[in-house]
């Protein structure tokens, strides 16, 4: 009943040294090490775990421009570029479809802050089609309501969280690049005042430049290093029903429930920015900083409880190269759901789309999803370690960006013009305060 996901075959051997190693097998890292591979950079991934099993699994599958922040829509619109080619490119299908996203509301301050974005995406060439009643109605038919007005965003898509992680790791081995699971990275050593090598369970990769894509874990990880990333997280619940339903949206965001069609025709349910806060070392640390965060979010955030500070992603513990880590420990993170919001969930879903009520629940499951205090991803070179790389925090937004963000590290590392405009997403601008600076979608 858990995540659904595509298990691969990975390469057995550690090599003794590579150009570039990357920590962590999510989306983002495993776009990174895929970018470099093609240019014919030596490169390692190593997973603790299995490739896309934390949260570029257990997301909603949604790559979207539509309401994105300013700083990061120019990164989604390359991002929907290069999925659109990955299959051509590799031979493998990542389930990804330009679909087109449905938004569709009765409330009107809503409708009037998509306009807005509407406005502003008009200035930067993403199109976006403002719905009047009749229309939305009319996308909306399989609900039986009558709606207020929506959005639909026709460059915008989907792909299979189930299975376009790791196919994309195999176009890593078929480029040349090695990847190895139950590999967690321990540390990294330093001589001369930069990244040396990768220290881990199985060995040492010598190397001068280590990417930090570890997801929920990068800030403990860091931590290690005497680096302060502020990172939360917060735990997320959601599901999957049977195929079977059918004339239902592809996509589909509402207030009470949002819906994707998965690859095998069944679909994803969540109730959109749902979520429960689980207190560990780590959030009392940065709380401050997430101040204007969670003053942002709290209407649609819970308290949890321990289950957070049992995983040990979050932990402020430092740990030794040379012993078992909390990365070993915990291979997957893969925390428990919160069962009454699973119910809710499914109760909203069957009476916005009655057509959904036949269909068996196939799938339930939670993540836990990693942000920075204002919303962006933090991308680039840490100041204090040269060959350190950071590519944590995406927010929410990892999957759908993935692409590009894997991309524009790969260009920062071999000197290529970037596919975007870095300066957004640079480390160091954490160490500033996120009031009125927190994302506005
Ligand atoms: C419920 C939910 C819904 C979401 N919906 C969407 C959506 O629709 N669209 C969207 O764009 N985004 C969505 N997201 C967010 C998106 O899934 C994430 O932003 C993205 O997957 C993050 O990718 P990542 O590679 O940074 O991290 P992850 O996918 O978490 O990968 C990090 C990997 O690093 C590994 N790792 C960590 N430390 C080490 C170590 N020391 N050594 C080796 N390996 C290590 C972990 O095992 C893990 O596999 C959603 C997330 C959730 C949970």
């Amino acid at each position: 009943m858990s995540v659904p996901l595509i298990h691969i075959e990975t390469t057995p051997d550690l090599p003794q040294e590579a150009d570039v190693v990357v920590i962590g097998g999510g989306v983002v890292g495993v776009f990174t090490a895929y970018y470099l591979a093609r240019r014919g950079v030596k490169v390692a991934l190593v997973e603790k775990g299995l490739v896309g099993a934390e949260q570029s699994s257990r997301n909603w599958g949604w790559c979207r421009q539509q309401n994105r922040d300013a700083r990061e829509l120019p990164m989604a619109t390359k991002s929907l570029d290069l999925w659109e080619k990955l299959a051509e490119e590799t031979g493998e299908d990542p389930g990804f479809r330009r679909c087109g996203l449905l938004y569709l509301s009765q409330n009107e301050s809503e409708l009037a802050g998509w306009a807005k974005w509407r406005d502003f995406a008009r200035t930067v060439g993403v199109t976006t089609h403002m719905l009047s009643q009749q229309e939305a109605t009319e996308r909306g038919r399989a609900t039986g309501r009558v709606w207020k007005g929506g959005v639909f965003s026709p460059s915008d898509g989907t792909a299979d969280p189930s299975r376009a992680v790791p196919v994309t790791a195999r176009a890593i081995m078929s480029a040349g690049g090695t990847v190895h699971q139950n590999c967690a990275a321990r540390g990294i050593e330093v001589s001369a005042g930069r990244v040396s090598a990768v220290v881990t369970e199985k060995g040492t990769i010598r190397t001068r430049v280590a990417v930090m894509a570890g997801g929920a874990w990068a800030s403990s990880f860091c931590h290690q290093l005497g680096i302060r990333f502020p990172q939360a997280s917060i735990r997320a619940s959601i599901m999957a029903v049977a195929p079977g339903a059918n004339d239902l949206p592809d996509a589909l965001h509402t207030a009470e429930i949002s819906m994707t069609r998965r690859s095998n025709g069944g679909y994803t349910l969540a109730i959109s920015g749902r979520a429960r806060v689980d207190p560990t070392p780590q959030q009392l640390r940065f709380i401050r900083e997430f101040i204007p965060m969670f003053a942002r979010r709290w209407r649609s955030l819970a308290p949890g409880g321990l289950e957070g500070w049992r995983q040990g992603h979050e932990t402020l513990r430092k740990w030794r190269l040379d012993a078992v880590t909390p990365m070993e420990k915990v291979r997957i993170l893969d925390p428990k759901p919160d069962m009454k919001q699973i119910r809710l969930t499914h109760s909203r879903a069957c009476d916005l789309m009655p057509g959904l009520r036949p269909m068996a629940i196939s799938n339930v499951w939670a993540g836990y999803i990693d942000s920075t205090p204002d919303g962006v991803p933090a991308i680039g070179e840490v100041e204090s370690i040269p060959g350190f790389i950071l590519a944590a925090g995406f927010s929410g937004h990892g999957f759908g960006i993935g692409p590009g963000a894997g991309h524009l590290i790969a260009d920062l590392i071999t000197g290529k013009p970037p596919i975007v405009d870095p300066r957004p997403y640079r480390p160091e601008r954490l160490s500033a305060s996120a009031w009125g600076r927190v994302a506005d979608f």
